[in-house]
């Protein structure tokens, strides 16, 4: 491995385009191979000690694949510039967003308090930590969901007597207890797990807890308010038949990253993750940040995230993240899989 790559690391985050492509096109034919293209990518993924990240094999040639256009092989000055503008440039310089779920006084300590499920884990922990991080990471954005029901929302277990479950149901109206999973009859079929009455609208139960730091150019995302759908995610109820703001804001800001944390990990934090995945943004989350109801499915949430791409970063890492100083090669490769997308989606509209 040569070291020269250690002083062209400057040319990348410099934002050199034409000194970088130069730099790393060693037999100077103008053409980046994929041994070459290799090198940017151990000088782009880097911790913020400079130590390189492996790229995997098979990724950093789906990677290429994408940046070489035209398929020969190699990554000319034109294609490069795509790459820089579209792929270097936001591993560089991401934008990033803070979604801080559901840190409210029901999930802490009232009626849903998450101490009472199986995990037993204190939902008031999370409260410094991201305290921390709102005081010291300089984020573009930042959100707040808060699950806000009406009274009677379908997911309360004291409002099962209003509406009929379906006969494919694995559990009766007279034997659910709390915490089961039901389907309700209707054109939904809504499968729901039943929860205590917690958060509705204007309680003390919804409000966020008082010791959470709110920034002043914090944004507020109620989700949960039609009474016949749960929500767990903050950008889209369970069935995805409605969407919040949150996804247009994320948008209107330019935001490539958000980095996710609150209450519950298993439940709204993973619902929130998942949807941010899909709808295309570098996703990470912020595990000592996050408490919730069940280890099992703690642990699968967490697969489930890294299996799409998405990373999982103790709070301390997060600031030389969003300063652009620690890139992860699990983001850039997801940055990757959302530019082959989209120019896919363009040459489908040129053929059609
Ligand atoms: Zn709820």
């Amino acid at each position: 491995m040569p070291n020269y790559i250690d002083k062209e690391v400057k040319f990348i985050i410099g934002k050199k385009m034409d000194a970088c492509f130069a730099a790393f096109d060693k037999d100077g034919d103008g053409l980046l191979s994929i041994d070459e293209f290799e090198y940017i990518c151990r000088a782009l993924f880097r911790n913020d000690r400079g130590k390189i990240y492996g790229v995997d094999e098979k990724q950093l040639r789906e990677i290429f694949d994408i940046f070489d256009i035209n398929s020969d092989g190699f990554i000319d000055s034109k294609e490069f510039e795509m790459c820089w503008n579209r792929w270097i440039k936001i591993c560089t310089r991401p934008r990033s967003a803070i979604i801080v779920v559901d840190v409210q006084n029901d999930f802490i300590s009232g009626s849903l308090n998450i101490k009472n499920c199986s995990a037993q884990h204190d939902g008031l922990a999370v409260i410094e930590p991201i305290n921390n991080i709102l005081d010291t990471v300089p984020f573009d954005a930042f959100f707040h969901s808060l699950d806000w029901h009406p009274v009677d929302h379908v997911s309360f277990i004291d409002n099962l007597h209003m509406r009929e479950l379906d006969e494919s149901s694995p559990i009766s109206r007279d034997n659910a207890k709390l915490y089961d999973t039901v389907i309700f009859k209707g054109k939904y079929q809504l499968e729901q797990r039943l929860w205590p009455r917690h958060c509705v609208q204007d309680s003390w139960g919804a409000e966020l807890h008082k010791d959470l730091k709110i920034v002043d150019k914090a944004i507020k995302i109620y989700k949960g308010t039609n009474p016949e759908v749960d929500s767990y995610s903050a950008f889209w109820d369970n069935k995805k038949l409605a969407k919040t703001t949150l996804k247009s804001q994320l948008d209107d800001k330019n935001i490539t990253d958000v980095y996710i944390c609150g209450i519950a990990y298993d439940v709204c934090v993973g619902a929130t993750a998942i949807d941010a995945l899909t709808s295309g943004l570098r996703t990470i989350l912020i595990d000592d940040c996050c408490r919730g109801v069940d280890l099992v499915d703690i642990e699968k949430t967490k697969e489930r995230i890294v299996g799409c791409s998405g990373v999982i970063v103790n709070s301390c890492q997060v600031k030389a993240m969003v300063e652009g100083r620690d890139r992860r090669p699990e983001l850039g490769y997801k940055l990757a899989m959302e530019i082959k997308k989209s120019l896919n989606n363009n040459n489908k509209k040129i053929i059609d």
